[in-house]
């Protein structure tokens, strides 16, 4: 995961130190020594992180930071801070200034390139939405992800024994999430499977081994990508180091301070929104792909993988599948007559009324226009001539209401139904003996059922 990082510090010594160590991880590093050229190349350069030294003549960082945040331009790009290592009043500062997160100098290569990766890992996803809010914008579409990032606060779990502490972390995240404590490890591996947005684990807990809790969550699918923020013992470096390589998102040096924590918290619960919010998409734009928009039903495309897989299941010995083809009879005279839009409403009506007389295994769907397919897994071509009978009936009896039921109109269906013949026979071929008989019904005078036995 390589990315484009803005170093800028007056004291060019600690530009060069940081390039140096910034480079050997392969991220891309561009820099500066003041304020006025940090604007200039973050609009310019587009970087996906900007470090930002506090001290500096001229425009000091929280300035910078503030007018990065103010511009729409670069609003977007995560600003960490770099103080003193005393700098708990810069902290305040910069949080108002709206840093994003923050590094003490002397920079501790570890916990540097923990909070690179963990803000590169957010930018990557906020870009993503970024992109895909303004192609939903330029289809028409608004999606609102901003509105996930102002959102109300997450539910952080807790996982501390020491009691002290637990308190402590809990009183700082009320504030702003809702948390919950677990002293104990079981416990915790049960909670985290629930709605939660962020685990905190003090590593050096004495009651619980805090690395084996993290492992275990890491190693279900459920929990895998929950974000999990560790407190650790800074001296206890190899824990540290432990933590990081089981995959921490991020880490909390004791004693816990309440402006760093409140900062990662935010910085954490905001990615998991992010990325909860991307995965919902994708599962819409998943059902999309198989879904006819207008009536609901599957399309084309979901009914040829499932027929494919019943017609190979029984060919090899399994149950027969039956296919019904189904053809709205003068549907052009609707268009005609009423308007496109009430063939539509026609089309709705058809596929409610089609879903409704078939089982709960069965599947309807669109092939497009006014034809429709259902297939049958487990059945005979005697149950499926009966089933396409009831909905030929159910069609023909009672009229469409359409147009804000100004208009009843009465509508007819030709069905032809088809059943697998177990060994040779293929998708295509079954499809094409019921579009036969839909074909002869259509001859024979349309709102009829003909099964074709092969
Ligand atoms: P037949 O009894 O022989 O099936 O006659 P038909 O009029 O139903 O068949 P034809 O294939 O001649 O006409 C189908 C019409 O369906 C023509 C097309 O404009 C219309 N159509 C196709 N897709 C849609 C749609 O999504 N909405 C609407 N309203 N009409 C559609
Ligand atoms: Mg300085
Ligand atoms: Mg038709």
């Amino acid at each position: 995961m390589t990315a484009r990082i803005l170093v800028v510090d007056d004291v060019p010594a600690n530009v060069r130190l940081l390039e140096a160590k910034l480079t050997i991880e392969y991220y891309d590093v561009v820099s500066c020594h003041d304020g006025q050229t940090a604007l200039k190349l973050a609009a310019a350069e587009k970087p996906d992180i900007i470090l930002l030294d506090v001290m500096m003549p001229g425009m000091d960082g929280f300035e910078v930071c503030r007018r990065l945040k103010a511009d729409a331009e670069t609003r977007h790009i995560p600003v960490v801070l770099v103080t003193a290592l005393d700098g708990r009043e810069d902290r305040i500062k910069g949080l108002d200034a709206g840093a994003d997160d923050f590094l003490t100098k002397p920079l501790d290569d570890v916990v540097l390139f923990a909070r690179v990766r963990s803000l590169v890992r957010l930018k990557l996803i906020m870009d993503e939405l970024r992109e895909r809010e303004e192609s939903g914008r330029r289809m028409g579409v608004s999606t609102d992800g901003a509105a996930r990032l102002r959102g109300s606060g997450g539910r952080v779990l807790i996982v501390d024994d020491n009691a002290r502490q637990a308190a402590k972390v809990m009183e700082e995240l009320s504030r702003e999430h809702r948390p919950v404590i677990e002293t104990d490890a079981g416990a915790a591996l049960v909670a985290s499977r629930g709605l939660i947005d962020l685990m905190i684990v003090n590593i050096a807990a004495q009651g619980f081994d805090g690395l084996r809790l993290i492992a275990q969550i890491r190693s279900v699918e459920a929990t895998r990508h929950l974000p999990i923020l560790a407190i650790v013992e800074t001296s206890e470096r190899p824990r540290l180091l432990k933590a990081l390589e089981l995959g921490v998102n991020d880490i909390l040096s004791r004693p816990v301070d309440s402006e760093e924590l409140a900062a990662r918290a935010r910085t954490q619960i905001r990615r998991k929104r992010y990325t909860d919010f991307l995965r919902e998409k994708l599962d819409y734009s998943l059902e999309m792909a198989v879904t006819d928009a207008l009536t609901g039903l599957h399309n084309r495309r979901y009914m040829s993988g499932q027929l494919r897989a019943f017609v190979q299941r029984a060919n090899h010995g399994g149950d027969p599948v039956a296919v019904l083809v189904l053809d709205i009879d003068h549907f052009k005279a609707v268009n005609d007559g009423f308007g496109h839009d009430a063939g539509d409403e026609v089309l709705s009506e058809f596929a409610v009324r089609l879903a409704t007389n078939v089982r709960a295994v069965d599947l309807p769907c669109r092939l497009g226009g006014e034809e429709f397919v259902v297939v049958m897994p487990d059945t005979s071509l005697e149950d499926a001539h009966r089933i396409a009978d009831r909905i030929r009936r159910d069609v023909g009896s009672a009229p469409f209401r359409v147009m804000g039921g100004r208009e009843h109109l009465t509508i007819t269906v030709s069905v032809g139904v088809a059943a697998s013949l177990g060994e040779g026979d293929t998708p295509e071929a079954l499809l094409k003996r019921a579009d036969e008989g839909v074909y002869e019904a259509k001859a024979s005078g349309r709102n009829r059922v003909i099964a074709r036995a092969a």
